[in-house]
């Protein structure tokens, strides 16, 4: 049963007619151009005025057109999908809610379900409910429930007059729909017509409709022009975004080209050499550990027998720290460790760019770029207002 799902092609079609009436409304509309209008009377020469900025507005529609037309092609798959997994969504639950064991209020009988479908519950806000249709076998009657059991009672239209309920009979003609309310209480008798809706000749729609999506709907070429187009555009923004950080990072970013980064091998001489002189001897790297940063625990030695451990904890340290102050390596910050003048610690090094901007900004402070400050005292952003008085821009 599917009540709800309709052809892929009703939904093309809807979404089709709403990129038109979108894009009619919003950039067609160039007798609606009352602003320019105005901007015209401020010139001498109207006539030049009026050529120059009705040019302008076309090409600020045409341009704002484009990428409309373009937008609305990128995501039209995916609202149709979405539509569509709607109504089918709803064809299922139609389908799969059932109420059992429905009789009749005035034999007992089991009753037939006749049918059964959405209803408004409630207008506003609009609650739907799926109603059920039951008539009984035995003596004809019907009940209407609700999914949840609800038993639905038709509202009853009552006299303004005399409050008594009153009689209500349709009619219908060839282009009318007659209601009739008549009081059998009172003389009050009111009669609604509505005009009936005749359908318009949908052929002759159907082909301006096909006309007007070849001007306002982009096809398949042109959209798949648009969207790799637009993805290029993306990438160059990010691209652009990304040169202006840099610039505006300038300083660290030339820091990090100056860093040393030596390689393991060489780090083991750099520190070697750098602690010896501090009487630490005997470094030794152990395997390095590699995930997402490589880092190598080490040991080295205390030569200086009458050194204590405070002592030579902190001088290590330091030392250590200074050494690898230009380099792209650090001493993690467990710190170090001492027993028998035997000490250790652990080093890390940053490869990533992003790591990189963050290790040197943290080290070299000063490199930064500065928040932008408000001046308050700058008077070039006062101006004065109509009655004389200052406005700060
Ligand atoms: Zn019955
Ligand atoms: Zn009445």
């Amino acid at each position: 049963m599917s009540k709800n799902l309709k052809e892929k092609q009703y939904y093309e079609d809807l979404y089709d007619s709403e990129t038109i009436e979108d894009c009619k409304r919003m950039f067609c509309n160039s007798t609606d151009r009352k602003f320019l209008d105005k901007e015209i009377n401020k010139y001498k020469d109207k006539k030049s005025a009026s050529e120059m900025l009705n040019k302008w507005a076309d090409t600020v529609d045409k341009i704002g057109l484009y990428f409309f037309k373009g937008d609305r092609y990128r995501k039209r798959e995916e609202t149709i999908r979405e539509w569509m997994a709607k109504d089918r969504n709803r064809d299922q639950k139609l389908e799969n809610t059932n109420l059992e064991n429905i009789k009749c209020k005035y034999c007992n009988t089991l009753m037939d379900l006749i049918d059964k479908d959405y209803f408004p519950k409630n207008i506003e806000p609009l609650e739907e409910s799926i109603l059920f249709i039951y008539s009984c076998p035995k003596c004809k009657k019907s009940r209407a429930i609700f999914e949840n059991n609800e038993e639905y009672i038709p509202k009853k239209v009552l006299c303004p007059k005399c409050n008594n309920e009153l009689d209500v009979k349709g009619n219908a003609t060839e282009d009318k729909l007659i209601t009739t309310y008549k009081c059998n209480n009172c003389d009050y008798i009111n009669i609604d017509e509505i005009e009936r809706f005749k359908p318009e000749n949908k052929e002759i729609d159907y082909e301006q409709f096909l006309k007007n999506k070849k001007e306002y709907c982009l096809d398949d070429k042109e959209g798949m022009e648009y969207v790799s187009q637009s993805i290029r555009l993306e990438s160059l923004t990010k691209e652009f975004e990304k040169d202006k950080e840099k610039e505006k990072q300038k300083a660290t970013y030339d820091k990090i080209k100056e860093l040393n980064k030596p390689k393991i091998f060489d780090l083991q001489e750099l520190l070697s050499k750098g602690l010896e002189k501090y009487k630490f001897v005997k470094l030794n790297f152990k395997e390095p550990q590699i995930e997402k940063f490589i880092t190598i625990e080490f040991t080295i030695y205390d030569s200086e027998s009458s050194r204590s451990e405070y002592d030579a904890k902190n001088i290590l340290q330091k030392q250590i720290e200074a050494i690898l102050k230009e380099t792209n390596w650090i001493l993690m910050s467990d710190g170090i460790s001492y027993r028998l003048g035997m000490l250790s610690g652990r080093l890390k090094a940053y490869e990533r760019e992003e790591d990189l901007v963050e290790l040197v900004n943290k080290r070299f402070k000063d490199l930064k770029p500065k928040e932008e400050k408000i001046d308050s005292n700058r008077k070039d952003w006062v101006v004065k207002g109509a009655n004389g008085e200052d406005i700060t821009l």
